[in-house]
């Protein structure tokens, strides 16, 4: 399991509910977290991993060992209230950082790893990280989010990612493309 990098398909895939949680959908999550500490996240989302699950990991500690480690599985956000904006990175967008404006506070619906209900109203950051990583699911950057100005400063960047993109799969892009596509689509058949 690897963090997926932009412009990688798997992060315009919008993921299903999941219908199943096995056991080995707990190793998934443990290795999920164990990613996001090694590359300093404080959120990842199913599909940076390259799996088109409605799942994400957070721990707004950031750190392992400290804070408190939560999974929401099929989250829904309703009742936005207010707008702030604050700098978003994301770690499939490694040392990129801008501008995000979202609202304050959000209600969240999801289940956890055992079945019980989250429904919960956040504010502050983890209602931006459980926003940040909810639009993972549905195959949303933040970059999508930033406004026209901000956008014209980060192009630059993410042509750099899209170049290395092409140098990486450039040459094998349309098997690259199936194969990642039939991957999907054997996982979903697995858990959704
Ligand atoms: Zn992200």
């Amino acid at each position: 399991m690897d963090i997926k990098i932009f412009p990688h398909p798997a992060l315009r895939h919008v993921s299903k509910p999941v219908m199943r949680v096995n056991r080995k959908l707990n190793a998934i999550i443990n290795e999920m977290f164990e990613l996001m500490y090694k590359a300093r996240g404080v959120g990842l989302a199913a599909n940076q991993v390259g799996l088109p699950l409605r799942v994400f990991v957070m721990n707004s500690s950031g750190k392992q060992g400290e804070g408190i480690e939560r999974v929401f599985i099929n989250p829904v956000i309703s009742r936005q209230k207010g707008m702030t904006i604050a700098e978003e990175g994301c770690l499939s967008l490694p040392e990129l950082e801008a501008e995000v404006r979202r609202p304050e506070q959000i209600h969240v619906r999801a289940y956890d790893l055992q079945g019980a209900e989250i429904d919960e109203t956040l504010t502050g950051y983890e209602s931006r990280i459980v926003q940040h990583e909810t639009d993972h699911l549905d195959g949303i950057l933040f970059t999508d989010r930033v406004s026209p100005g901000v956008h014209m400063e980060i192009v630059p960047t993410l042509v750099e990612f899209q170049d290395a993109f092409d140098r990486l799969h450039g040459d094998h892009y349309e098997k690259f493309m199936a194969d990642t596509i039939s991957y999907l689509k054997s996982i979903e058949q697995e858990y959704c």
